[in-house]
Order: structure tokens, then sequence, then C-alpha cells
């Protein structure tokens, strides 16, 4: 039976227009709502309203055209949500579960409260309440300051390893947490409908770059034990029960020297460190969020290829509209994904677009990706 529900997708950007290439073989109708129709998603979907998600009156103006509402951004108007909710409309994530994990601050709490592994934290009002606290000696170093709220791709995350550092707080009401000892960083996206089926895409590894706190290449499946991987997948799907979410959950976790897993964040909707089950596995988390909210059945993606995927970035110090290059070399190799995103202007470390490398070899695909990564440039 066909998906007839009419989903609104609040924001439209790279990640509305990949839903949106998810929803067209099945003729899901799928709109978008953005500020403008330049967005990615807006270029490719037609089903385009022009709103501010942000906007209580956008939210409830859009939603109540819709017969289920999502997201693909968490810096949604949550009051707009939740009247969308109380008044019986389904929106996926849950407005609860955005509110808690909208501020990292409740994210923390709430994990603790759930008995799920996440680092030990202290809220702060500011900085100086910070600065007045290590003067006591009730807060120690090293530790990492993070903005609570509007935080994203690093930015709102400050590493304070000495007195030095100091400088580099950050003037926001924030979550003061212990610096974990990093062996590896994964992700989990895991997927739940409304009849409780829940299905876990394979655990990846994100390896970050340093200079622009981005993630720089991810690797698929994450190079642990098998032990670890279902460990992995295991804290996924409490997570995600534990959220009550239906839809998707990305959750990244950290393992640290001693082999200790514990959440870092999630994120309740489709997530970078999914991007690549488009060409690698037998479903997309795209196609499953989409099966996920409209209660269909969710397919076990227990079928996939090694794969590597790297963003592609825009170049540091180049802003304007965007020019590509390198990309005729890379389009001329097998089994090599290109995605551009369609953003006319470039910024520095601004996701462009990603490629996608699958290898029965995962050692080769991380070397085709590392070409591939000095090959395309991204300037204006
Ligand atoms: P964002 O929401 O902006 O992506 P994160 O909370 O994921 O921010 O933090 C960004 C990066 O900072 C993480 O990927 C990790 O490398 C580092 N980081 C965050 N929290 C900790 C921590 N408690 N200990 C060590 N490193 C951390």
């Amino acid at each position: 039976m066909a998906i007839r529900k009419k989903i609104g997708v609040l924001g439209a950007g790279q990640l509305g227009r990949m839903l949106s290439e998810a929803a067209s073989p099945l003729d899901i109708p799928l709109y978008l709502m953005d500020k403008s129709n330049e967005f990615p998603g807006a270029r490719i979907n037609p089903n385009f309203i022009a709103g501010d998600f942000k906007d209580f009156d956008d939210v409830l103006a859009f939603g109540r055209k819709m017969d289920i509402v999502t997201i693909e951004i968490e810096s949604v108007n949550l009051k707009g949500l939740e009247h969308l909710e109380s008044g019986g409309k389904e929106v996926y994530p849950n407005a609860k579960a955005l509110k808690i994990i909208k501020d990292k601050g409740l994210q923390r709490a709430f994990y603790e409260e759930k008995g799920l592994a996440s680092p030990a934290y202290k809220l702060f009002q500011n900085a100086d309440a910070i600065k007045e606290a290590i003067s006591i000696g009730t807060l120690q170093y090293p530790f990492v300051q993070k903005s609570r709220t509007e935080g994203y791709d690093g930015r709102g995350v400050s590493i304070i390893k000495t007195k030095d550092d100091l400088s580099k707080l950050l003037h926001t009401e924030s979550v003061v947490e212990d610096l974990v000892d990093i062996d590896k960083e994964i992700g989990v996206v895991v997927a739940r409908n409304k009849s409780g089926q829940v299905e876990a895409f394979v655990p990846v590894e994100m390896a970050f770059d340093p200079e622009a706190n981005l993630l720089d290449m991810l690797i698929c499946p994450a190079r642990i034990s098998s032990e670890k991987l279902q460990e992995c997948v295991d804290i996924a799907i409490s997570t995600i029960k534990a959220f009550d979410i239906i839809g998707l959950l990305a959750v990244e976790l950290f393992i640290d020297k001693a082999g200790d897993i514990s959440i870092n964040e999630v994120a309740p909707r489709p997530h970078n460190s999914g991007h690549h089950t488009i060409e690698n596995c037998i479903v997309s988390q795209f196609q499953q969020h989409l099966r996920a909210i409209t209660n269909t059945e969710l397919i076990k993606p227990s079928e996939y290829s090694p794969a590597v995927m790297v963003n592609l970035l825009g170049a540091a110090n180049h802003t304007g509209p965007v020019k590509y290059f390198g990309l005729q070399e890379v389009l001329k190799t097998p089994k090599v994904y290109c995605h551009l995103y369609g953003k006319k202007e470039t910024r520095p470390f601004r996701k462009m677009g990603h490629v996608t490398v699958l290898d029965q070899n995962l050692e080769e695909a991380i070397r085709k990706a590392q070409k591939i990564k000095k090959l395309i440039k991204i300037t204006s």
C-alpha cells in the first residue's frame, strides 16, 4: 500500500534534500519548510513552503497542513511542535525528547536519570561561575565546556586543559564535563517505529579534522571488535527507547582508552554519520526514517559494503559564489558516489557535499577517500 500521508519536514538543508530523494521512489508526498527556496532541499523538491522553522506561527501553519511533522534540524520552534502534538498531530521526534536534546545540560541529566553512561558533568551560569569554581577548588582541570544550547559542528565546545586555556571559555550558560581520554568516536544511527520495531545501522567510526573540528572521514564499519560493535548498538537501542523516539536517532559515543563506552550526544533525525547508507546498505537512513515515522516495516540493515564517507567542505578563507575543482577526476572512479548539495555560496568549512567510497577492502577505501580529499577543492 502506498504511503499517502503528507509528511512535513522542518528545514530544507541537505538532510531535507536527501529525505526528499528517499521519498521520491515511493511517491510519498513530502513537504519542506524553510526560509529560502534556494536552500538545498527546495532546489529539488517542488513541495516547498517558505517559512521560518524558528517561528511559532509558521511552524503551526505548516504543521496543520500535514499528517506527520518531522525535522531535519533541532533548532525548530519547540512551542510550535508542542502545540501541534497536543492537538493530536503526529510529531516525530516527540517534543519532550527534542526539548531535552536541544539542551546539553538536560541531556546529561537525562542520561544520568536513565542509567545511561555519559561523562560526569556540572552546570554553570556563565564563564565567571566556572572561574569561581576553579578558584574555590570545586572544579579541576582538565574539562570540556559546552554551550548548553545552539552549539553545532564543534562550535560551542571548548577544551580547557590548563589555566592558559581560560581565555577560551565561552561566555554562555554551559555544561562542564570530564575530558574523556578518547580512543575512538563512534556513531550509531538507529530507527524505531510506532509498533516498537527497532533497527540499528552498523556503528561507524568518526574521525575528526582537528582544525575545523568537523567530521573529517567516516569509516564503516568502525574498526573495533565485534563485541564492542554490539555494545555500541545495544547502547543506541537503549537510548532511543529511553527517549521514546519514533524515527531516527543518531547516537554519538566515545570509547575511551580503557575501552569504556559513554554517550556524547544524540541527534533525533538523519545524520552526517549515516550518509554512506545511501549506497552501502540495503536501506538508507533516509528511507528508514520515512518508514519509521509512517509506521512501515523497518528494513534490517544487515547487508552492507565497507565504506568511507568524506564531507566536502568549503576551503578556509573562501566566502562567496562557489567553484568546484577536481570533481572530474573523482567522477572517473567507479564505486565513488558524489553528492553536491547545490549551495550557491561557499564559506570556510561549510558542508557543501559529501563523497562515499565503497570498497570490499576498508583500508583501500580509506586510501581512496584520502586521495579524494586532496583532489577536490571548493573555493569562491
Ligand atoms: P557538537 O554538538 O558541536 O558537535 P560535541 O559535543 O559533539 O559538539 O563535541 C565536539 C567534539 O569535541 C567531539 O566530537 C569530541 O571530539 C570533543 N569532545 C566533546 N566532549 C568531550 C569530552 N567530554 N571529552 C573529550 N572530548 C570531547
